[in-house]
C-alpha cells in the first residue's frame, strides 16, 4: 500500500470567467515513510492538490487514494496532518493547549493530552514554553506548535503547504534541519507531501522533487534526491546538493518554456 496514489487526476474549477484547468492528467504515488516535495510556478496546482488529498475538494476525474482507501475515509479517522505558511493558532490558547486541541476534538483524555502535548513540544524543540501564549512567541516557535499539533494524532502522513515560507532564512534552515528529526522521534514512518517555492528546501527535505508545469499543472519531471540521511547543515554547501538544485532548476525552466 502506497501513503498516496493519484491516478490521472485532474480539477478544473468553474469560476466566473469560464472553466480553469488546475491540474491535468496528474500520476504521483508517494510511499509509506517518503517525503516527496512539489515544486512548480504559482498557480499551477500545487495546493489544489493537496485539498484532493485532504478530501477539502474533490477531483473533477481520475482517483486519488490516500493510505489505500478514498480520502473522505483517511479524513474520518484522521489519518493525515496538515500545516501551512501561516501557523493558525489559537491566541487564546497556550502552546500546549493548541498541540493538544486535536487530541481533545478525537475525544482524549485530559492526561494522555497533556502528556502527549509535551512530549511533540519537546519534538520540535520548545520543551519549557507549555504554557506560552502564540504572542509570546517568534513566528518560527509558532510554526514549530503548529507542526507539533499536525503531528498531535500520530498521523501516517503528513501535508506541508509552504510550512517555512514566512519565516526568515537562518530560522527557516533551521526548522528544515530539525524536522526529519521531529518525524524521527515519532517512533514509526511518516510520508510527507511538501509544497515548496524554495528549490533548496525541496533537496535538502526530500527523497524526491516533482515538478510541475505552470497551470494547468502536470508532472514534467521527476527527481530522485540520493542523499544520505541524516541530512546535516554541511549539506547545504555539498556539491551534490548544488547539482540536484540545478537539475530541478532546469526542470523548472524547461517546463516553463515548453508551455
Ligand atoms: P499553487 O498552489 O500551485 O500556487 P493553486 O492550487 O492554489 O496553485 O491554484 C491553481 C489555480 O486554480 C490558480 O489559477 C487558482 O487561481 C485556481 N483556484 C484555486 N482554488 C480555486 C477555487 N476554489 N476556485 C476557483 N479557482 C481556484
Amino acid at each position: 500500500m502506497d501513503a498516496l496514489e493519484l491516478e490521472n487526476v485532474s480539477k478544473i474549477y468553474d469560476t466566473p470567467g469560464g472553466p480553469l484547468a488546475a491540474l491535468e492528467g496528474v500520476s504521483l504515488r508517494v510511499g509509506l515513510g517518503e517525503t516527496v516535495a512539489l515544486v512548480g510556478p504559482s498557480g499551477c496546482g500545487k495546493s489544489t492538490l493537496l485539498r484532493l488529498v485532504a478530501d477539502l475538494d474533490a477531483p473533477t476525474a481520475g482517483a486519488v487514494r490516500v493510505l489505500g482507501g478514498p480520502p473522505a475515509a483517511a479524513r474520518a479517522r484522521r489519518a493525515y496532518g496538515i500545516a501551512f505558511q501561516a501557523p493558525t493558532l489559537f491566541p487564546w490558547l497556550t502552546a500546549a493547549q493548541n498541540v493538544a486541541l486535536p487530541l481533545e476534538l478525537a475525544g482524549r483524555p485530559a492526561a494522555e493530552r497533556e502528556r502527549r502535548a509535551g512530549e511533540l513540544l519537546r519534538l520540535v524543540g520548545l520543551a519549557g514554553f507549555e504554557a506560552a501564549y502564540p504572542r509570546q512567541l517568534s513566528g518560527g516557535m509558532q510554526q514549530r506548535v503548529a507542526l507539533a499539533r499536525a503531528l498531535a494524532l500520530d498521523p501516517p502522513l503528513l501535508l506541508l503547504d509552504e510550512p517555512f515560507a514566512a519565516l526568515d532564512e537562518l530560522t527557516r534552515e533551521q526548522l528544515q534541519a530539525d524536522l526529519p528529526a521531529a518525524l524521527a522521534g515519532v517512533g514509526r514512518p511518516i510520508s510527507v507531501v511538501l509544497v515548496t517555492h524554495s528549490l533548496s528546501e525541496a533537496v535538502f527535505l526530500a527523497d524526491r522533487v516533482v515538478v510541475f508545469s505552470p497551470r494547468p499543472g502536470r508532472i514534467t519531471r521527476q527527481v530522485t534526491v540520493g542523499l544520505p540521511r541524516p541530512r546535516g547543515p554541511e549539506l547545504r554547501d555539498d556539491p551534490r546538493m548544488h547539482a540536484l538544485v540545478a537539475e530541478v532548476r532546469r526542470a523548472l525552466a524547461g517546463a516553463a518554456a515548453a508551455a
